[in-house]
């Protein structure tokens, strides 16, 4: 019932603003009150057989009442508004001042306060409705005529009627006056408040329209860095894969020239040197190639999560590293190391950088000792490799882990710049810091910090 009396009359204004249909809903269910009111009001006074005058003040109450429904099913809601406004200001005065003018009834004085509370009821409802001080101003200042001519019928009896002997003209006057000083405050504070409220709608929609402008924008700019970011390593990838093939190419036809000067008896020592020259620098570039190819692929989308034994990657990259650390004669030493999360090609890949940095820049006046370990934080492991090689010169800390910066030619010792490079961007992959500490000619420590692994493995005893 409820629902069907609610489709009827709200569902013009579906599609209206929510502030629109809040307002109409508002409304309706007091002109519905309203009319239950009279309806009731109506049914009791015929009961009592009160006189004419107050059912004829109810029954243009009713008629006012149902033209408002009217009005309001065509989406008229002001005019239904302000019929409704009219038709209760209406009934109510003429109830109280001809019944009143013509009536020499003791209960007159209850009356009048019955009739204050019901005006000032309407005129906040009226308030409440249309928010609009000129509509407010208006009723209040027609209430305060009504009720001055009520009180001028009342004057004009109270020494007539019995009993109405406490009723002064101030009592009326105070009342009176209070009522349109509440109105009135109550109207500028609604004014503000309203105001306060659409300012802030508008900024809440400009602030909205503005993170969604905002947000497309991030979007956009994302993906495209996303893109280049992908041709920029696809690039990387299929040139490097592609050198490759003629460095090959190269190398083997060297070799042959080699065998065939050989055979022919045409051996020279600067024609051995010119073919030394060639050879080295096609290792150089093939280590350059490989370094490249493993940098452009450390990317977080390449990288696993799991848990890292890493005592058993340091194992695996020993014996990678066998031919070396056998002919370096070195002694490495490793504390037991806690387990990481991470990926453990690119762990392994790090380890045997700084491992195999720490053989090649041994010092060869003394025997090289190599010491692998850990220190635990909270949550991240703090793993060093220490030697007791050539050593790094301060100023140059920060400069080895950018990428192709030596301290050394390739005469003296081969390679490419890259491997440290390599290091920090795995170790960054992880969320993890790198550095180096290092005396000149006494040693270096390469550190760096790990994610701790929550899941505990056993300790691994020192090797
Ligand atoms: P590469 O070894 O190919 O030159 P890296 O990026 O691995 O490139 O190292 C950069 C530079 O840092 C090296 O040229 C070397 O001078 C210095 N370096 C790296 N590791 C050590 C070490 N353990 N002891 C001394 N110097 C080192």
């Amino acid at each position: 019932m409820t629902n069907t009396i609610n489709n009827f009359f709200l569902s013009g204004f579906n599609n209206a603003s929510y502030f629109d249909r809040r307002k109409a809903k508002y409304l309706f269910y007091i002109i519905l009150a309203t009319l239950l009111f009279v309806v009731i009001a109506t049914v009791s006074q015929l009961y009592l057989q009160l006189g004419p005058v107050y059912l004829s003040a109810n029954l243009i109450a009713l008629a006012g009442l149902v033209t408002s429904l009217y009005l309001f099913k065509l989406k008229k809601t002001n005019a239904a508004g302000h019929m409704m406004a009219c038709t209760i200001v209406f009934s109510i005065s003429l109830e109280s001042i001809l019944v009143d003018s013509f009536s020499n009834d003791p209960a007159i004085r209850y009356r009048l306060y019955v009739n204050f509370t019901a005006l000032l009821a309407v005129y906040f409802i009226i308030l409440s409705f249309f928010r609009e001080k000129k509509y407010v101003m208006r009723y209040a200042l027609a209430f305060e005529l009504l009720l001055s001519l009520h009180a001028a019928v009342i004057y004009r009896q109270i020494h007539t009627i019995p009993k109405m002997g406490a009723y002064t003209i101030e009592h009326f006057c105070a009342i009176s006056i209070g009522m349109v000083i509440i109105a009135a405050i109550c109207t500028w504070l609604l004014a503000y408040m309203e105001a306060l409220l659409q300012q802030n709608r508008e900024y809440a929609e400009r602030f909205k329209l503005h993170n969604e402008e905002l947000e497309k924008m991030v979007e956009l700019r994302t993906h495209a860095l996303q893109s280049s970011n992908n041709s920029l390593r696809e690039f990387a990838y299929i040139v490097s894969h592609d050198l490759k093939e003629p460095l090959r190419t190269i190398s083997g036809f060297v070799t042959l020239i080699k065998k065939e000067l050989h055979k022919q008896g045409l051996d020279d020592n600067e024609i051995e040197e010119y073919i030394a020259y060639v050879t080295a620098g096609t290792r150089q570039m093939e280590l350059l190639i490989d370094d490249i190819l493993t940098y452009s692929k450390l990317t977080e989308a390449e990288k696993k999560q799991e848990t890292v034994n890493v005592t058993g990657v340091i194992s695996m990259v020993r014996s990678r590293l066998a031919k070396s650390i056998y002919e370096s004669d070195c002694d490495i030493h490793l504390t037991p190391v806690a387990p990481v999360t991470g990926d453990t090609a690119m762990l392994a890949q790090l380890f045997e950088n700084l491992l195999s940095n720490a053989i090649k820049y041994r010092n060869p006046d003394r025997t090289l000792k190599i010491t692998i370990g850990c220190n635990k934080g909270a949550n991240f492991v703090r793993y060093y490799v220490q030697d007791n090689g050539i050593g790094i010169p301060s100023q140059y800390f920060d400069t080895i882990f950018k990428a192709f910066k030596r301290l050394h030619s390739k005469r003296e010792y081969e390679g490419t710049g890259v491997g440290l490079a390599i290091c920090k961007k795995i170790v960054e992959l992880h969320g993890g810091e790198m550095g180096v500490d290092s005396i000149e000619g006494e040693g270096s420590t390469f550190w760096f910090t790990l994610p701790l692994s929550q899941i505990e493995l056993p300790v691994v005893q020192a090797v």
